[in-house]
């Protein structure tokens, strides 16, 4: 069974969350453990953002959310607190597929103006205007040289 478990601290609307075999207690013991001694042991976590704001007064604060033989569970956790949540991988329990689908969607919202800058470039290559060689006037083309416009254009001109 594994005990999913949120860490928070007071004074801060976030939170991380785990899962483990063990006790809530000793995973949590140690996470702080693991913080105070990153250097040494070459670890980084996610928690360590909340473990950072500890002090006398201020304590990370653990507590079980749910037991579950469901290995998707934390992901699915992790995904409903969004902003929320300090984890850094929110893709736990999804195949391949999920994951580059939502790598993807985040990717568009995220860098939307790229996206549509990189969209608009794409589509100003295809859509141009190109001079009639006879009567100077200006056609729409999408293609290169053999553009089926420009073509019935200069038929049309010729005559
Ligand atoms: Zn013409």
């Amino acid at each position: 069974m594994l005990n999913i478990y949120k860490l928070t601290i007071e004074g801060l609307d976030k939170c991380y969350i785990g899962s483990t075999k063990q006790k809530i207690c000793n995973r949590c013991a140690r996470h702080r453990c693991d913080y105070k001694n990153k250097e040494r042991l070459n670890k980084n976590c996610s928690s360590f953002e909340l473990f950072a704001l500890e002090d006398e007064n201020k304590k990370v604060k653990y507590e079980l959310i749910e037991t579950t033989n469901l290995i998707t569970r934390e992901g699915e956790i992790i995904r409903d607190y969004g902003d929320r949540c300090v984890n850094y991988n929110v893709n736990i329990g999804l195949g391949l597929k999920k994951q580059k689908e939502l790598a993807f969607k985040k990717w568009k919202e995220e860098k939307r103006d790229d996206y549509l800058k990189a969209k608009k470039k794409h589509s100003d290559k295809k859509r141009h205007l190109r001079q009639c060689p006879k009567c100077k006037k200006e056609i729409v083309c999408y293609y290169g040289e053999n553009d089926g416009n420009m073509r019935r254009h200069i038929i049309r001109c010729n005559n």
